[in-house]
């Protein structure tokens, strides 16, 4: 399968459809033992604080809703460092 040029996808998911999404992934549980982590802060997501998803080189990154947070995802994905 060809790569395709990395994209930045960031995928905002509604409140109601948190829980349902985070089942659909498998990640519930790790969710509930607050093991689902912002990648930016590092604070655990929680279904009242996740804000957004992205996917960067096949790894899911998820963003709470601290503003900081949006900005410092959407950063973290142009710079390509890690
Ligand atoms: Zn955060």
């Amino acid at each position: 399968m060809a790569k395709e040029t990395e994209k930045v996808v960031i995928t905002t998911v509604h409140h109601r459809d948190v829980s349902a999404f985070f089942e659909a992934l498998g990640l519930s549980e790790k969710l509930a033992r607050a093991e689902v982590r912002c990648a930016v802060c590092a604070r655990p997501i929680t279904l009242e604080n996740f804000k957004a998803v992205t996917n960067k080189s096949g790894k899911l990154l998820f963003c709470c809703n601290q503003e900081a947070c949006m900005e410092g995802l959407s950063s973290c994905l142009m710079g390509d460092k890690a």
